[in-house]
């Protein structure tokens, strides 16, 4: 026998830990936000085989649900079994073939992402730029569709945030339209935060995440393609450089009417906890959903201005679910937030990129959007700035 099969002497020692145990906190961040109890109850569920009848219904339900909330009729609607990050791999790497030239624009950290991912699929890459803590300018958009009109895909983020900045969609997705170029839209932070109408803008390629405002634990990526988009990954030249990502291969998985066939083990619990999230803001309802984000920011904003934070984005721009906001000169970065994570249990985010340092990203995303932890957090701040 070779020594794999018996037993050879260990070379090291087994390392013997306690079973982990989360402290209490409350999620303030940009990410991941507040996961209600029962979400967490559901992903405790027995794990079944990812091709389990039952789970082949929950499945189904998934996706009628994330139609519901993407507000969308789009057949092609799944969870990528990844992060944010990867679900917009998906829709660069489905879209873009080597060589095409695409549009993306820029106003923060995770517009610039867009970009490199879409370079790194071969794209030519222009770009419009603003200014960080400003929307996406239409007329920049405008202007660069006018100087390269061969521009197949633009590419967008709804919900910048890195700076707590919200563009306006249906504008930008209505001059994608007048020069015929496929859309790709960023809504990871914008998705049952505020209002994501992807049939009514006529987005093609849309991705979000869980983590945000779906409040689920972060690693799956929600997203839905329009028909069109189906098509164009259909009549590729070339096959999408990604196998785990190719539409055409998952969707024997995630879409295909009779037998659904093995393409990755999708991660079950995770699953579960979704549906469990989504039947959440299903039964809530998504008017009252956003809502409920609006009437938290206006009353953190109170707060904040009282305690002597400035807003970065003007009003009309700023997001319900994610403030960004300078600090008084009698709190210091850091060591503010360290006392808020360790005598208050509350985690807010510090500035991104370009505003590392400079500013707090203070979120109230899904089930974190509640009065009572707005005024939680400006009594910590009360604390803290004296
Ligand atoms: C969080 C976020 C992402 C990336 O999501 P991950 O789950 O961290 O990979 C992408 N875009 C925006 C706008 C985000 O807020």
């Amino acid at each position: 026998m070779r020594a794999e099969q018996t037993s050879p002497s260990l070379v090291n020692e087994p390392p013997y830990f306690n079973s982990f145990s989360s402290p209490n906190r409350l999620l303030m961040g940009a990410g991941p936000s507040q996961v209600h109890p029962d979400v967490l109850k559901v992903m405790s569920n027995i794990t079944i085989g990812h091709l389990d009848p039952a789970m082949l219904v929950m499945m189904d339900e998934l996706k009628d649900m994330l139609r519901y909330i993407f507000q969308t009729n789009n057949s092609m609607t799944f969870p990528v079994s990844g992060p944010g990050s990867l679900g917009m791999e998906a829709c660069v790497n489905n879209m873009v073939e080597p060589g095409d030239k695409v549009l993306i624009c820029i106003n923060g950290v995770f517009g610039g992402r867009m970009a490199e991912v879409t370079r790194r699929a071969g794209a030519e890459v222009v770009t419009t730029e603003d200014d960080w803590g400003k929307p996406v300018d239409p007329d920049k958009v405008r202007k660069a569709f006018s100087e390269h009109p061969d521009i197949k895909h633009m590419g967008f983020v709804h919900a910048e945030t890195s700076t707590g900045v919200l563009s306006d969609a249906a504008n930008l997705c209505q001059i994608a339209k007048e020069n015929k170029a496929f859309i790709i839209m960023d809504t990871v932070t914008s998705l049952a935060g505020v209002p994501v109408q992807v049939d009514v803008w006529g987005a093609d390629a849309v991705y979000s995440g869980s983590q945000k405002c779906l409040s689920c634990p972060p690693g799956l990526s929600p997203v839905t393609f329009s028909d069109a988009a189906v098509k164009h990954v259909e009549n590729r030249k070339q096959p999408v450089q990604s196998w785990l990502l190719d539409l055409s291969l998952v969707s024997a998985y995630w879409n295909s009417d009779g037998a659904r066939t093995y393409h990755h083990t999708a991660p079950v619990n995770s699953l579960m906890g979704l549906h469990e999230a989504l039947r959440r803001i299903v039964e809530e309802g998504l008017e009252t959903v956003w809502a409920r984000h609006r009437d938290c920011q206006q009353r953190m904003v109170a707060g904040l201005l009282e305690l002597g934070f400035e807003m970065l984005v003007d009003e009309e721009f700023r997001l319900p679910e994610l403030l960004t906001v300078f600090l008084p000169p009698d709190i210091e970065d850091a060591p503010s937030r360290t006392l808020l994570l360790e005598d208050h249990g509350i985690e807010i985010s510090a500035g991104l990129g370009q505003f590392a340092g400079k500013l707090w990203r203070i979120g109230m995303m899904g089930e974190a959007a509640q009065l009572e932890n707005v005024d939680k957090l400006i009594g910590a701040l009360k604390t803290i700035s004296r």
